[in-house]
């Protein structure tokens, strides 16, 4: 038995255990591994980038005593930033667009950081909360360090470094698939690369939202995409840095109603509460092992605590307004990934 006793809280940050989801392994015959990111003092995988990021740019003096970190955010950053900000006595500043759930938005604060709210508008526009949050650092750059988790490659490092490993160890070296959305791509990138250096037979499955354009750049070098997504964090429509990094072998867009199907099903035959992006990395768990031979050993990634989704995925009225069944048949759903 290994317990853990930190003196810091951001000692906590990583060194997660890897959950196999049984139910779903039964299902499609392979082995599926969660690995659970929501155990993250933040309650996110994007702790590890944050925690990275900071130190990284303490190192090497951008990031000096006294100064305000800031972020454009869909809220697991700025949270994550956020605690790692506190430890280092530092100030933080999220930007966020507005519609996110309000569970991060309130969570934000609670650590203790500014949140800036700023209206939905496209990439280009100059008002993007990317751009808020660059231009605040750029106006008054002795004051703010802007973390650009899209572009700053420390996200990659955290993975490369910390996330890589872990599963290597705990896999025993043993995995055929990874299957992970990506948002900034640090976590796809960094596990993809440290784990194909060390697994030569492994496969990386980027799985996409509707809505995003990721899927249509790896099959076709541009981004397009069709529809939209009640995710929150993932999915995007630009080509950026730690994306770059990634090696991916196949890559697919999930509609929303499987994601759906996903949480209830794994909230009502397992007790499992899993947050949007988690629930779509499963679906594509699950329907890479229904692609793949039997006893395929599949990892993905359990990205944030199930709470922060519940305004959304677990409200009965907003899926009616998006026209999303609280469906749990899941026997449909590993029929439709089998044909
Ligand atoms: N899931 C959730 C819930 C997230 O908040 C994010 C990042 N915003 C991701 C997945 C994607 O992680 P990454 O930025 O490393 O691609």
């Amino acid at each position: 038995m290994t317990l853990r006793v930190a003196n810091h809280q951001i000692d906590l940050i990583g060194n997660t255990p890897l959950l196999k989801l049984t139910s779903l392994s039964a299902l499609t015959g392979c082995e599926i591994f969660a690995k659970c990111e929501h155990f993250n003092p933040g309650g996110s995988i994007k702790d590890r980038a944050a925690l990275q990021m900071v130190k990284e740019a303490m190192e090497s003096g951008k990031l000096k005593p006294g100064m305000t970190i800031v972020e454009g955010t869909a809220g697991n950053t700025g949270i994550g930033l956020a605690l790692v900000a506190k430890h280092f006595g530092l100030k933080m500043l999220a930007v966020m667009p507005q519609g996110q759930t309000p569970e991060k938005e309130k969570m934000i604060s609670l650590f203790g950081a500014e949140l800036k709210l700023v209206p939905v508008v496209p990439f280009k526009d100059e008002n993007h909360f990317y751009h808020t949050a660059r231009k605040i650092a750029e106006q008054n750059p002795t004051q703010y360090w802007w973390a650009n988790q899209f572009e700053n490659l420390s996200n990659y490092h955290a993975h490369y470094l910390n996330t890589g490993p872990e599963i290597f160890l705990q896999m025993q070296g043993d995995v055929d698939y990874l299957v992970c959305a990506a948002g900034s791509g640090g976590t796809i990138a960094g596990n993809s690369v440290y784990l194909k250096q060390r697994i030569s037979k492994l496969k990386v499955h980027l799985v996409d939202p509707m809505g995003s354009g990721l899927t249509h750049y790896f099959k076709h070098g541009e981004f397009k995409s069709t529809g939209s997504s009640i995710t929150e964090g993932i999915g995007i429509m630009r080509l950026v840095e730690n994306f770059k990094q990634a090696i991916v072998d196949d890559a697919f867009n999930i509609e929303d109603q499987d994601l759906v199907t996903m949480a209830h099903y794994l909230r009502e035959r397992d007790g499992i509460v899993v947050g949007s992006s988690s629930a779509l990395n499963l679906c594509g768990a699950i329907k890479t092992a229904m692609k793949a031979q039997k006893g395929s050993r599949i990892v993905t990634f359990l990205c944030d605590l199930g709470e922060r989704s519940y305004s959304k995925l677990y409200n009965h009225e907003y899926l009616l307004s998006k026209n999303l069944q609280m469906n749990t048949d899941m026997d449909q759903l590993i029929k439709k990934y089998g044909e």
